[in-house]
């Protein structure tokens, strides 16, 4: 049998944290992934009938039941994962019954996953409605944006304006914009709720003085959304106390979204 460890899924998850680790992003043990992994993909690396052991949850995981996923440990460092996938990462189905999950592989040091679970299958329930392609939810903690939250108004409406005039690939690359909560206490089921709920709309909620959850298909997609606002933020957190003599105008940003045939969130732009 081949090395899990090994596998072209979970070795992108590897390079993954040790890419937002080195961004700076993920101090400590800040941020977590969670990711769909394919039946037919576990299939070839394990006997799926053979589970660890089993982790309760509160909330109701039914519309998962059967789901595999890659989600990383909570208390776990992004630092460590690339090296120590094993104690670091688990593979886990959602129980029929959606009270808990079986372990497959992985949390080999007795781990749990993240404490940010509720979240992340929240929002996996959510955006495997709007998009039955959907696989991957990653949270994290990128400095400008949370730098952001300090200072700048956090209506989903300006919040994303803002990030749209600050370089012209916001329009192209997340014409539905994002949400933002308010401050929260993390890691429980109402955190998770609220964000899954923004989630029926947005592929991207910031959690003010937190950091941001963001959604896609793949790897590559979810990390180049969190990663264009965060360079849209980090130009704000340079220009926003100096004289701006010039930006980018509703209309330029209509141009945008017109050449590259998107539809900006409604209402987010004057006509
Ligand atoms: P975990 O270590 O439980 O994944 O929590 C990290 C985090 O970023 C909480 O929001
Ligand atoms: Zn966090």
């Amino acid at each position: 049998m081949t090395n899990f460890a090994e596998s072209p899924l979970v070795r992108e998850i590897r390079l993954l944290a040790q890419n937002l680790y080195r961004l700076g992003w993920d101090e400590r043990n800040g941020g977590n992934i969670s990711c769909i992994i394919p039946q037919e993909e576990a299939e070839q690396y394990f006997d799926l009938s053979r589970t660890i052991r089993t982790i309760s949850m509160d909330f109701d995981g039914r519309e998962l039941a059967g789901k595999l996923f890659l989600v990383t440990g909570t208390g776990k460092y992004f630092k460590n994962v690339y090296d120590d996938p094993e104690n670091n990462l688990g593979l886990v189905r959602v129980r029929e019954d959606g009270a808990g999950i079986d372990l497959i592989w992985g949390y080999a040091d007795g781990g749990r996953p993240t404490s940010e679970l509720p979240a992340h299958f929240m929002t996996h329930i959510e955006r495997l409605r709007v998009d039955p392609l959907h696989r991957v939810v990653l949270h994290t903690h990128p400095t400008n944006i949370i730098a952001m939250t300090f200072v700048h108004d956090l209506s989903e409406r300006e919040f994303t304006r803002t990030l749209w005039r600050m370089c012209t690939e916001c329009m192209v690359v997340f014409p539905d914009g994002v949400s933002v909560l308010p401050w929260m206490l993390c890691g429980n089921d109402e955190i998770g709720r609220v964000t899954a709920d923004k989630m029926k709309e947005f592929r991207l909620v910031v959690w003010a003085q937190h950091g941001i959850f963001g959604t896609g298909r793949d790897i590559d997609e979810t990390f180049g959304l969190i990663e264009t606002v965060e360079k849209a933020a980090e130009i704000y957190m340079k220009i926003a106390h100096l004289p701006v003599l010039q930006t980018i105008t509703d209309e330029n940003l209509w141009e945008i979204a017109d050449a590259f045939g998107n539809t900006p969130r409604a209402g987010f732009l004057d006509p």
